[in-house]
């Protein structure tokens, strides 16, 4: 049986790749949604080449554009953010691929779990923002969510066939991005250029600099406390930078097991796909008689400050993770625009939680006010 995709962020690094695994298996997937939030030229071709069921471009004024050029197909083309919504309650599809950037891939995301569809997650900022909820719905409606991101994909993997036996802890590596080893005096000159070209792994712009300031990591052991059911003491980070080992579990006898292999986003997300299957694929292999060093290290928490925050946040519960990723959020668009240095990201984001009222017990609502205030005080700070 073939499986319909729809892939929520289709022109993005994860969305491209998804359909590079989806085209490489055609017995086993197809693609029946596809959406865009600008890139609208990206998106019209690969809906000529995938001829989904529907495309939603996110940009309304794009919307012209997109129907004209498929008006000789069935393809129904819908636009605007409610869209996302209503695509994602549509019966057309098997399971979500849900790989938008940021907090905007919370509510399609949302209305997939309670439409009763299997969710790929890539948008660790989901889980980040509104994790118990998330989860809460996902288990009331089973609704099963399998990780993307490459270290909860590798517990995941590691975790299969453990049944109840206990987890002592997880043990999520980071490859510690392309100022590893660097400090402030040199972190305060770099700019955008440099913190977009990660030693390891080929990104979307946001992730790209999450992981040059580990805020990356500190997002991912959110996303491991929810998926995973954590208390946070379970969860370590150890610097890998090699990024062969994609993350360990270490069980209640001592035992520690691992998945590794090169690092290709491709492989976590054609897993995800295909599970409980594992397909074959001709991605590069990892060659173990090719001399390689595998090594370890502590973080830099002193420098790479957002990780600390971060930490903070997961400790601390209640809306602090959703005031954590909104001032983020921020914070690296406008580092992208040149509006702030790389170190101004983590002020702002500490200033930004010190502000925002907290709440213990959040609900939805209280969410999505959360973020609002949390990205109008950040803005208001970088006087954007
Ligand atoms: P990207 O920036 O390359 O792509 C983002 C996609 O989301 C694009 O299709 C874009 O059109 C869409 N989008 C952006 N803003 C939107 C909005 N407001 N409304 C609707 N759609 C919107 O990002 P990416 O690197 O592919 O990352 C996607 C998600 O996957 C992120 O949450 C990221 O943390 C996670 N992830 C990515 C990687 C990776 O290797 N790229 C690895 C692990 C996890
Ligand atoms: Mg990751």
């Amino acid at each position: 049986m073939v499986k319909r995709i729809a892939i929520f962020g289709s022109t993005g690094s994860i969305g491209t790749q998804a359909l590079d695994v989806i085209a490489a298996h055609p017995d086993k997937f197809s693609a029946e949604i596809l959406t865009a939030h600008h890139n609208h030229e990206l998106l019209i071709e690969q809906a000529l080449k995938f001829n989904p069921n529907c495309v939603v471009i996110g940009d309304d004024s794009k919307y012209g554009d997109v129907k004209e050029a498929l008006a000789k197909t069935d393809i129904k083309v819908f636009a605007g953010a409610k869209a996302l919504e209503e695509v994602a309650a549509m019966d057309c599809y098997d399971m979500m691929l849900a790989a938008i950037v940021g907090f905007a891939g919370l509510k399609p995301t949302l209305k997939a779990i309670d439409n009763g569809k299997p969710i790929a997650l890539a948008n660790k900022e989901t889980l980040v923002v509104a994790g118990e909820l998330v989860m809460q719905r996902a288990v009331a409606k089973r609704v099963p969510i399998i990780p993307v991101d490459s270290e909860h994909s590798a517990i995941f993997q590691c975790l299969i066939g453990e049944g109840k036996n206990k987890i002592e802890k997880v043990i999520l590596t980071a490859s510690g991005g392309p100022f590893l080893g660097r400090k402030p005096n040199y972190l305060v000159n770099v700019k955008k250029e440099h913190a977009l070209q990660h030693p390891n792994w080929e990104m979307g712009a946001k992730i790209s600099i999450d992981s040059a300031t580990l805020m990356n990591k500190g997002l991912e052991m959110i996303e491991a406390k929810w998926l995973f059911n954590l208390h946070p003491d379970q969860i370590q980070v150890i610097i890998h930078p090699q990024s062969i080992i994609h993350s360990m579990v270490q069980f209640s006898d001592g035992s520690i097991k691992s998945q590794m292999g090169l690092p290709d986003m491709k492989l976590p997300i054609q897993y995800a796909l295909g599970f409980p299957q594992r397909l074959d694929s001709n991605f590069p292999r990892y060659d173990f008689k090719r001399p390689h060093t595998l090594t370890f290290e502590e973080p830099d928490y002193k420098t790479f400050r957002n990780l600390a925050l971060a930490i903070e946040a997961l400790n601390k519960g209640g809306n602090w993770p959703c005031i954590l990723n909104a001032a983020n959020e921020v914070a690296v668009y406008a580092f992208l625009r040149n509006r702030i240095g790389f170190l101004d990201m983590t002020a702002v984001v500490e200033e930004t939680l010190s502000k925002i009222p907290f709440i213990e017990k959040p609900t939805l609502e209280d969410y999505f006010d959360t973020d609002g205030a949390a990205r109008t005080f950040t803005a208001s700070i970088i006087r954007m």
